[in-house]
């Protein structure tokens, strides 16, 4: 099947949604216009669908094969992995300096968007490529910054990001791989490593390695951590490659999806010859590897909703082709005797919430990409406050989108029934591969109880309380609007049960207990509000254009027939039709859950805990 994509919606969300032509004006933007990001978008479009989509299934037949400690890629990805090299899309969104193409983040997430919902697994090695380069640009030394950041963003050398041992999977503390210093200032490594993507592959003649590792002495825990960048080929202070670095790969995982990224076990310093270079200071490990966490967690988010967002153009493609049973409302004798299931409620019902929900996703991801270009260009506590709304979604960004890609991806393979059971079509692959995006990265449960923990109180609550109250500023504006009127008010509930619960629990002598049990309940909650809010808000705009649309055409509002008639007969109308049927879709789809998740809270129900295991 074709990969399809939404890109009418995208390029809704970026240019009448977000201001990102505004953004385009400040001065580290200066490179780009409105004409020449939509000029990138539709190449990364051409490339997806012409490169990158056609290998996604042969890469999951093929896989990878692991020999003596080696890696081999299928043929396909290489020769891809060579176009996406040359046409500098690694580092889309990564400094020009240092051979980035410097777009912003909010355009580097629909690029993202495309190549990974053309094929998620050829994408993953980059993630992880850009976030260590950006891990040296930001904490490296300048020798350290000259050496490798560039052969990074061209994607010439590849990274990887070194935390899990069999040990310590969410604990990351309990991480128990060595560092020494030695006499020249390097740091001698030692220690296993498990589960690291593109651990080994032969894509790139060099990998380099973000480990964290435990010097002597250090105290136990995360505090006792710190960031090396360990190649795996040696390289001199000219930029040539020298000997090996004495790490090796010692297995890789044989898994439920993504067949052709390597999962790779690592061994560094078997033979006690494996050097890595300190970031930052020692001790300080964790603070900046949460940089690279942070962006990876939002691509993991993009990574989901790509592909979920795949899913729901091959159930529509499907779903007008294949014919079953008569319509649901045709008389007995009248009409065809099989009609295509696209028009059968259920089947409607399914193609609609998937939609609805993919546009929320991406609604979220693209907001919360427009704010990490916001705190580039400003300065203080406009920067601050920029920063705030970023913290706080990230895990929303993660966690929610991949939780829904899952079930989003199920809804589509439910829509080819038993031909998406079998591997005639690619639902089955979508929904194996897309199920990694609620794991990996920090899982969902230990993102959630970053958010409810830490970032819902973050500022006192000062955060959370702006992002709800811009969200009911939304609510208000489309208050007496026919059809966006009922879902505003459904909002204003919603967000009144978040405000209540969230101000009541740290109150409440079981306040704690009640945080963490209900850690994902409540990033659900504030999950679904913010979404909605984000599409309510995209719904006020399409709604508008609509009306000047029909007011141009001379279609009275109240007149259904001109309006249907109309609709059918431009597609530009029948999007912002549809845009405005998302907002109202989602709201009385999802805005209920809010209260219903509230009640086991607010009764304080822990009967999990008084359960015996
Ligand atoms: C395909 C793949 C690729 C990966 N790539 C990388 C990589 O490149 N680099 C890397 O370092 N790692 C990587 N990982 C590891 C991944 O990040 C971990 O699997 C993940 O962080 C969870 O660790 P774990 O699997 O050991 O689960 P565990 O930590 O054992 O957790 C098991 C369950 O317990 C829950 N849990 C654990 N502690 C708590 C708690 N305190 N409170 C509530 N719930 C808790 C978790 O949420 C989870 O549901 C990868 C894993 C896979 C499968």
């Amino acid at each position: 099947m074709k990969f399809e994509v939404d890109l009418r919606d995208l390029k809704f969300q970026l240019f009448e949604w977000l201001p990102t032509e505004e953004l385009l004006a400040a001065e580290r933007f200066a490179d780009w216009d409105r004409e020449n990001v939509e000029m990138v978008i539709d190449e990364a479009l051409k490339l997806a669908q012409e490169e990158f989509a056609p290998i996604n299934e042969e890469g999951d037949r093929t896989g990878i094969a692991f020999n003596d400690g080696q890696v081999t890629s299928p043929e396909s990805f290489k020769a891809a992995y060579r176009i996406l090299c040359e046409g500098g899309w690694v580092g889309c969104s990564n400094s020009p300096e240092f051979g980035g193409l410097g777009l912003p983040q909010v355009v580097g997430t629909v690029v993202n968007d495309l190549f990974a919902g053309a094929n998620m697994t050829f994408c993953l090695v980059n993630v992880l490529t850009r976030g260590t380069a950006h891990l040296v640009e930001e904490f490296g030394s300048d020798e350290l910054r000259e050496l490798i950041c560039e052969r990074m963003y061209t994607g010439e050398w590849a990274g990887t990001m070194g935390l899990t041992e069999p040990q310590a999977g969410s604990d990351v503390g309990a991480c128990t791989t060595r560092a020494e210093k030695q006499d020249n200032g390097r740091y001698r490594i030692r220690g296993e490593k498990i589960f690291i993507t593109s651990g080994e592959h032969d894509l790139t003649e060099n990998i380099i390695h973000a480990v964290l590792a435990r010097t002597p002495d250090a105290p136990p825990g995360t505090r006792g951590l710190s960031l090396f960048i360990v190649p795996k080929i040696r390289i001199h202070d000219d930029g040539s490659l020298g000997e090996a670095n004495d790490v090796h790969c010692v297995g890789v995982e044989h898994k439920m999806g993504i067949h052709a990224s390597p999962t790779c076990s690592l061994s560094f310093g078997p033979n006690d010859a494996c050097e890595g270079v300190l970031l930052g200071e020692e001790g300080q490990g964790m603070r900046l590897m949460f940089q690279m966490m942070n962006e990876a967690r939002l691509e993991v988010g993009g990574q989901a909703t790509a592909v979920a967002a795949a899913a729901h153009q091959a159930a529509l493609s499907y779903a007008r082709e294949r014919l079953q049973m008569r319509a649901w409302n045709a008389k007995r004798g009248e009409g065809p005797a099989q009609v295509p299931i696209v028009e059968h409620p259920d089947v409607r019902r399914m193609l609609f919430s998937s939609s609805a929900y993919v546009q929320a996703m991406r609604a979220l991801l693209l907001k919360t990409a427009l704010y990490i270009d916001k705190t580039q260009v400003t300065e203080g506590e406009e920067r601050d406050r920029y920063q705030g709304f970023v913290d706080l979604l990230t895990p929303i960004c993660k966690a929610w989108a991949s939780d829904w890609s899952f079930r989003v991806t199920e809804w589509c393979l439910q829509v080819f029934c038993g031909y998406g059971y079998t591997v005639d079509y690619p639902a089955e692959q979508y929904l194996r591969d897309v199920k990694i995006t609620s794991i990996y990265e920090g899982s969902n449960g230990i993102q959630a109880l970053d958010f409810a923990g830490r970032k819902l109180p973050a500022r006192g609550g000062a955060v959370v309380g702006e992002l709800l109250g811009m969200v009911g500023e939304t609510a208000k504006a489309v208050a007496d609007d026919a059809e966006l009127g009922g879902p505003a008010q459904l909002l204003r509930q919603a967000l009144g049960e978040l405000r209540e619960i969230f101000g009541e629990i740290p109150k409440r002598p079981d306040g704690p207990l009640v945080t963490v049990l209900n850690a994902v309940p409540l990033l659900e909650m504030f999950g679904v509000a913010f979404a909605a809010g984000f599409l309510l808000d995209q719904g006020r705009i399409a709604r508008q254009r609509l009306d000047e649309m029909l007011a141009a055409a001379g279609v009275e509002a109240d007149d259904a027939e001109a309006r249907r008639g109309f609709l059918e007969g431009s597609a530009e109308a029948a999007f912002y039709h549809n845009k405005v049927q998302s907002a109202v879709h989602f709201a009385y789809r999802a805005l209920p859950s809010v209260s219903a998740l509230g009640v086991s809270i607010r009764a304080g129900e822990k009967a999990a805990m008084d359960a015996l295991f």
